[in-house]
């Protein structure tokens, strides 16, 4: 048999720090690897797994779609795409949507369409925060590791420390066009916003005439328990970038725009791919499965549970249990890795936020007795560590 991930060493880019296992075949929130050994998926894809591996209404949504008509750019209409923007419209009751392909072209196409609105340059970010790889979500993101090989970034960022609201007042002033920021920082480390924090930084961005960016790349699409996670708060965000779990794990990307960002100029903004029928299809399927299956819901039982398994784990290894819904993460006293490494080898994948915090994104359909097995092999982990 081929050597897999002895051909990847050879041809990859050499950017990701890789696990050496092949990843060849998934169904719901199982995963298996070229050796036929089964794992229990607690990566769920980064975030963009919410509705499981392999869904059979999603997977015949791209078949017959791919079938049919796979490119349309959007000097045309097209009916999936109609559809699509008409749905992501009803579960949110944003008014319009703009379609891209990733989360940092939301991220990115946020920042543009705030600065078009507000006629500002000035963009306000959270410390911590994490809005992508390109230079204008780049230079909201907050990690060094990131940004620094990358200087000179877009000019016009600035960080304010994260659930500090006194620390907003001095920072969103009469220039700034968003606010930018996370209601579960996830790369960031899982650390939930307070809910005083976002009213005090949308009080701020209504009374100095900035827009109010939520980034909902990762706690979108029910993994807070919510279909979108602002809406644990009373607030209202002007634009929500949308990615990861948008197409149940098929490349997209969007941004809900709010009324307070009025009329977009023709061809300023745009994309090849965006709004493309097959993307369409399948975010149509899969937002139906969500809907269907009730999956935020899903996700705020699971969690509760989990969250309560996980903070009862005895462990002098353990520093803070947080998170909201199906996204949890356990802060360690030391690095992670080491225990990412002992949990895959006992069959469970996690991932890290940050060198001390291992971060659980199971797909929300998980069965409940996968979670039990999860928590077991946790504190068999954490007790020999
Ligand atoms: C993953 C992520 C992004 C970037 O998404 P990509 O599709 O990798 O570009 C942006 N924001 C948040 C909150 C994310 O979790």
């Amino acid at each position: 048999m081929m050597n897999i991930i002895e051909l990847e060493n050879q041809y990859t880019s050499g950017l990701y720090t890789k696990r050496p296992i092949a990843i060849v075949r998934g169904k719901g929130a199982r995963l298996w690897d070229a050796e036929g050994k089964e794992y229990i998926d607690c990566v769920g894809g980064q975030g963009a797994a919410n509705i499981g591996h392999a869904n059979p209404a999603v997977a015949a949504a791209i078949a017959a779609q791919a079938q049919t008509l796979i490119s349309c750019p959007e000097m045309f209409y097209n009916d999936r795409r109609a559809l699509l923007e008409q749905r992501l419209c009803e579960i949110s009751g944003f008014p319009r949507v703009f379609l891209c392909n990733s989360g940092t072209e939301a991220n990115e196409a946020a920042i543009k369409f705030a600065r078009l609105a507000t006629g500002k340059s000035q963009i306000v970010a959270c410390m911590r925060g994490f809005h992508g790889r390109t230079m204008g979500a780049l230079s909201a993101t907050w990690e060094k590791k990131y940004r620094e090989p990358f200087e000179p970034l877009v000019p016009g960022f600035q960080h304010v420390p994260f659930n500090r609201p006194e620390a907003l007042e001095e920072a969103i002033r009469e220039n700034t066009a968003a606010f930018v920021v996370e209601i579960v920082q996830g790369e960031g480390g899982v650390n939930p916003a307070s809910t005083e924090f976002l009213i005090r930084a949308e009080q701020l961005c209504r009374e100095r005439g900035a827009l109010l960016i939520v980034d909902e790349v990762q706690t979108g699409f029910g993994r807070t328990g919510k279909m979108f996670a602002y809406q644990h708060h009373p607030i209202r965000p002007d634009l929500v970038c949308l990615a990861k779990s948008i197409a149940g794990g098929f490349p997209m990307g969007a941004v809900l725009i709010g009324e307070a960002v009025g009329e977009l100029p023709p061809q300023v903004h745009g994309s090849t791919f965006g709004g493309n029928p097959l993307a369409c299809a399948a975010a149509l399927a899969s937002i139906d499965y969500m809907l269907a299956h009730h999956l935020p819901q899903r996700a705020q039982e699971l969690g509760t549970w989990f969250l309560q398994a996980l903070s009862q784990i005895q462990s002098p290894l353990i520093r803070e249990v947080r998170g909201l819904g199906l996204m949890a993460g356990v802060e360690l006293k030391q690095k992670v890795t080491p225990y990412l490494q002992a949990l895959m080898q006992e069959g469970v994948l996690a991932l890290p936020a940050g060198l001390t915090v291992m971060r659980f994104l199971p797909p929300l359909v998980i069965e409940p007795a996968d979670l039990e097995i999860v928590i077991e092999v946790l504190q068999r982990v954490l007790r020999e560590g």
